[in-house]
């Protein structure tokens, strides 16, 4: 099993925090099977409050479960119990770990971030929920604070973490 970790970065204008940290959000990645090294180019999704393929030998399942079509092998993923972060001012322009997976027999290659976001403003302004980043930019009006917000350059990549 390997411990890997998703990382964001991007510039926040005006935003205090942005997040995934709700079990409903879907991440969308590529993967690669470590067995044979095939890559699929379809996008799969894992919540964490989903969970899928529950049997006999898994009764408590997974949030992510494929066979490999080229191997064979049964590969899962499951979000690291609260491993989920906020993404802050502060982190503006850094790549900071905001998730990690646990992998078994497969890894992720790209991160689609998609929609589902939560974005709240600086100095207690508007909270915009399911923001959509599938175009690395967002911009919004914030009426409460009367300031444009908006998170620009979004940025990804994985990192192997250290149990
Ligand atoms: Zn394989």
């Amino acid at each position: 099993m390997v411990k890997i970790g998703l990382q964001i970065r991007a510039t926040l204008e005006n935003v205090e925090e942005v997040e995934t940290c709700h079990p409903d959000y879907s991440f969308f990645l590529k993967l690669k099977c470590t067995n044979c090294g095939e890559q699929s180019e379809k996008w799969h999704d894992l919540t964490e409050s989903e969970r899928v393929n529950e049997d006999s030998r898994n009764p408590n399942g997974f949030n992510f479960f494929m066979k490999c079509k080229l191997c064979s092998r049964e590969n899962s993923i499951d979000i690291v119990e609260k491993s989920n972060v906020v993404y802050t001012a502060d982190d503006s322009g850094k790549f900071k770990t905001i998730v990690s997976f646990d992998c078994r027999g497969v890894e992720p290659m790209e991160f689609s971030p998609r929609t589902g976001w939560i974005v709240k403003s600086a100095e207690n302004g508007q909270k915009f929920e399911d923001v959509d980043l599938s175009e690395d930019d967002w911009v919004e009006y914030d009426t409460k604070n009367k300031v444009s917000v908006g998170i620009y350059e979004f940025e990804s990549n994985f990192v192997k973490l250290k149990k």
